[in-house]
């Protein structure tokens, strides 16, 4: 192809930052990209194990009616409308569902339950407290807790910590991080 080239340069035109950026290739590099793209080529064509991996592509590939992350989906649509409720994928995600969310109530209330009991304890001067068949022991402990990462007050905390010097003294190196920047090569 274009035989009669005798180099390439590849230009980016960034419109919205009206930039620029170039960059061009030696011959040594194309060949090194020739071969890499041929080993890539002989891996594929001598695979015997697709694992799925999920992706935007997702969405316009043709093979989802075969692929173990979408192929429930067409088994459902080729149900007759009364069956689709007693598919059995269904019923089980469904189940699932419901028992999870079940969970999630009786959580809410044993917090709300023992909050309730802290409350009665404290009102009355008590530490044990007993049921028909079981008694509870009160236990009070100041904790510590912090906002985590996600949180927005955690900008703040630590903001405070380096206003007040003391940085240093409570941070570490993060070597997940660390090792992220290694890999890519900053
Ligand atoms: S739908 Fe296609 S692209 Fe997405 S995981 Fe399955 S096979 Fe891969």
């Amino acid at each position: 192809m274009w035989r009669d080239v005798n180099s390439i340069k590849y230009i980016w035109h960034y419109l919205v930052f009206n930039k620029e950026i170039s960059s061009s290739r030696t011959d040594r590099d194309i060949e090194k990209l020739i071969a890499e793209k041929i080993a890539l080529i002989k891996e594929i064509e001598s695979a015997t194990e697709f694992p799925p991996r999920e992706s935007s592509v997702c969405n316009w590939c043709s093979y989802q009616s075969i692929c173990p992350l979408w192929k429930h989906l067409f088994v459902i649509e080729s149900l007759p409308e009364k069956e689709v409720l007693q598919e059995k994928g269904i019923q089980l995600v469904d189940r699932l569902e419901r028992l999870q969310s079940e969970r999630r109530g009786i959580e809410t209330q044993i917090e709300e339950t023992k909050e309730a009991l802290f409350e009665y304890s404290d009102m009355e001067g008590m530490d044990r407290i007993f049921g028909s068949a079981k008694m509870a022991k009160i236990k009070r402990e100041i904790k510590l807790s912090f906002p985590d990462s996600n949180d927005e007050k955690r900008i703040e905390l630590e903001k405070v910590i380096k206003e007040s010097g003391k940085w240093n003294e409570v941070s570490s190196l993060n070597l997940i991080k660390l090792a992220k920047k290694i890999e890519e090569g900053v």
